[in-house]
């Protein structure tokens, strides 16, 4: 491939400049007012800026256009309208009006809506988001014309994840401004929040997924012991990368880059077989689009090169998961960064108070971050044997500590710890200057620098709703303090204090040891800091008074919306396990035990051919074996038993939160314990037997 990255990368995007060449001044100008100030778009500016994307479209070979949504099953939708429209003599002409890129009407009926559309109410519309550039897809369909747009009801309510974070970004951005033009930033007029998401998967060879049924239905193994190398070593994380590996790295990066997103890093991850990849940060919006995107395209591409991506949390019991680094901070539209600490952060008041309302934000609403982050895959990472922990807690580092410390004890900050020279003993190496603070990989909301860093995000989540309850708590905790400001008389003096009163009152989130170790679960519990150990346990907080009271005062999210939106939680997670309980019910009984019986057998004859052939020989080894199998081979059938009833006792429960927590305490407890015993057997029974591939053929043959 001899093409030049400047020269391929956006060209398949709709953006800035295509627009700027493409479209009427006037029209250009009123659309960019709407991209950029929210104001109101005409329908003839959409009429114009229809036919201008349809010619561009269509010159790129385009057939079809698509709206495509986010629903609430955090993947996205697109339903195909081609631009054909009957003309005379038996002709059709190309067209697309104003009309058909503003609105869009899916029978939708099918995506998840927690009750809010009855399947006889089922109008639902799709509505272009003209902040996300159009793009254009190319696949065996060929080219499809894609619109960015928002899923709502009949009755205007969001059933996707992209209007909560567009109303959620409007609500920073208003009550940044107002805090910024209490400290005379009256030039300010928008803030945006920017977000970088690091993306972890797992690349496993295409042959070998499609022998497990597992992965197939449910993303994840529900059964494979480990082998004797898992990722003890360290040797994969950074390690040098394969070449069939490198191979879809080139061609994910060369499509990324065509549709306008800032692939940047690429690097093999702790786990044998995963890798990640970070994008160069960008506006919430674009940035959780360009995040499907990048999913979509590695599943494509891995399919298209004979392997498979995994973008499950947890794929294979015993190695590390994967996650979603999701990289989140505040910048104006005049370029700053506010959360730029700078050379002196205790001079920095606007920083000071722009950290302290994150602080406050976090604290006050911890339990809303962590259900963010909750998936029925993210419950085997988070509060379980590896990173991060379920508590949420905050690391600020050295630096900010002290400051933060000095502001509690005497009112004001009068020095920042600086970093000063890394010494690394070797002259010849040139000098390098330290930052002022390390880093802590342990904490689930950590400050990197000039952002926070969430990490509890699951691989396979959108980030748009983490980003949604980060964007309203902290829209919450500055509007509560511009509130105090507004009433200050002395605005200098109200900041400090205000900074002062807000660290106070929230420290006890802040954390900078050790996140993975047992005292701190005892510590935080001190504190009195939520410890949401799963999924189910979390899903009730969204519905709270105060959470209802919060999403609805910054305009986010109504009550009926939350409600509906626990609905789909508790549905899902009732979903998943409900379908990896039967993946493991098939597996078991059509698989594993029947391998095992006529392993047995093989065993069995071969006993008795030796003792025709010698009657003395010693056959213990084999009379052992055959023992030890036929036990577990009984604990398994056991298991199954159990687990096949626990699971048509689940689906009697009540829909909702009775059957979800059902599926949690009984089903998921069940599948452990019928794992165990088939995992157990895929120890000792010769490797020719079994029926599927196993983790070492997984994870170490790509
Ligand atoms: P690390 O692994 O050290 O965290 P990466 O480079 O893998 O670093 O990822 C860091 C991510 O954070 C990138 O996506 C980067 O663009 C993003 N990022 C950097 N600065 C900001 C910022 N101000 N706001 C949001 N994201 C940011
Ligand atoms: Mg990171």
């Amino acid at each position: 491939m001899a093409e030049n990255l400047t020269d391929i990368f956006g060209i398949d995007v709709f953006n800035e400049t295509v627009m700027a060449e493409r479209l009427p001044k006037k029209t250009f100008v009123a659309l960019k007012k709407t991209i950029d100030n929210g104001e109101e778009l005409e329908p003839m500016v959409a009429e114009v800026v229809a036919n201008a994307m349809k010619d561009w479209a269509i010159e790129k070979g385009a057939t079809h256009f698509t709206h495509w949504f986010q629903p609430m099953t955090g993947m996205t939708a697109e339903k195909h309208d081609s631009f054909i429209f009957p003309a005379p003599a038996g002709k059709v002409i190309m067209e697309f009006s104003g009309k058909e890129l503003i609105k869009g009407e899916p029978d939708a009926s099918s995506f998840p809506s927690g009750g809010l559309r009855a399947t006889f109410e089922a109008r639902g519309y799709t509505a272009w988001d003209c902040t996300s550039p159009a793009f254009l897809k190319e696949d065996a369909a060929g080219v499809t014309l894609c619109i960015p747009t928002a899923f709502c009801s009949y009755t205007g309510e969001a059933l996707d994840k992209k209007t909560p974070l567009l109303r959620s970004m409007e609500a920073l951005s208003k009550q940044a401004v107002r805090v910024l033009h209490l400290f005379g930033d009256t030039d300010v007029k928008n803030v945006s929040c920017s977000v970088g998401p690091e993306q972890e998967y797992f690349l496993i060879d295409k042959g070998k997924y499609l022998q497990r049924e597992d992965l197939i239905f449910t993303g994840r193994t529900l059964f494979g012991a480990m082998p004797p190398k898992g990722q003890e070593l360290d040797d994969h994380y950074f390690g040098s990368i394969k070449e069939r590996v490198a191979a879809f790295m080139k061609e994910l990066n060369t499509e990324l880059w065509k549709l306008g997103v800032l692939a940047k890093t690429q690097h093999n991850e702790v786990a044998p077989a995963q890798h990640e990849l970070a994008p160069i940060y960008g506006t919430a919006n674009i940035a959780t689009d360009h995040n499907q995107l990048v999913m979509e395209c590695m599943k494509k591409i891995a399919n298209r090169q004979g392997l498979t991506c995994l973008l499950h949390e947890k794929p294979f019991a015993g190695v590390s998961g994967s996650g979603k680094h999701d990289n989140w901070s505040m910048v104006t539209d005049t370029g700053k960064n506010l959360l730029n600490p700078g050379k002196m952060p205790h001079e920095n008041i606007k920083f000071l108070f722009f950290l302290s309302a994150v602080i406050k934000a976090v604290d006050e609403h911890a339990e809303l971050l962590r259900l963010s982050a909750s998936n029925p895959g993210n419950d085997h990472r988070l509060g379980a044997t590896e990173a991060p922990p379920a508590i949420i807690s905050m690391f600020l580092g050295e630096q900010l500590d002290d400051i933060l410390e000095q502001l509690i004890s005497n009112g004001t900050a009068a020095t920042s710890k600086q970093g000063g020279k890394l010494l690394i003993g070797v002259h010849s190496i040139p000098y390098i200057k330290k930052d002022a603070t390390d880093r802590n990989r342990t904490s689930p909301f950590a400050f990197t620098g000039n952002k926070f860093e969430f990490r509890m995000v699951g691989s396979s989540m959108s980030v748009a709703g983490p980003n949604t309850v980060l964007n309203t708590i902290v829209a919450d905790a500055l509007s509560q303090m511009a509130d105090e400001l507004e009433k200050a008389k002395d605005f200098d003096k109200a900041v400090i204090k205000l900074i002062k009163k807000t660290v106070t009152e929230h420290k006890r989130i802040v954390f900078n040891g050790n996140g993975y170790s047992d005292e701190w679960i005892m510590e935080a519990e001190k504190r009195g800091l939520p410890h949401v150990k799963s999924m189910v346990e979390a899903i009730p907080f969204l519905t709270t008074e105060k959470s209802v009271a919060m999403f609805e005062r910054q305009g986010v999210l109504s009550r009926v919306e939350l409600e509906s939106r626990a609905e789909i939680n508790y549905e899902n997670y009732s979903k998943a396990i409900n379908i990896e309980a039967k993946t493991m019910t098939e597996m078991a009984s059509k698989l594993y035990i029947p391998a095992v019986i006529k392993y047995v057998k093989e065993l069995a004859d071969s006993v008795n051919a030796v003792k025709n052939a010698v009657p003395d020989a010693d056959v213990s080894v084999q009379e052992e074996l055959i023992r030890k199998i036929s036990d577990l081979l009984c604990k398994a059938q056991k298991a199954l038993n159990v687990l096949k009833e626990k699971e048509a006792e689940a689906v009697t429960k009540e829909e909702g939160a009775a059957r979800a927590n059902y599926f949690h305490d009984e089903v998921f407890t069940a599948m452990g314990q019928l794992r165990e015993p088939i995992d157990a057997l895929e120890l000792i029974v010769d490797k020719k037997a079994w029926p599927v591939p196993t983790y070492g053929d997984l994870l170490f043959e790509v």
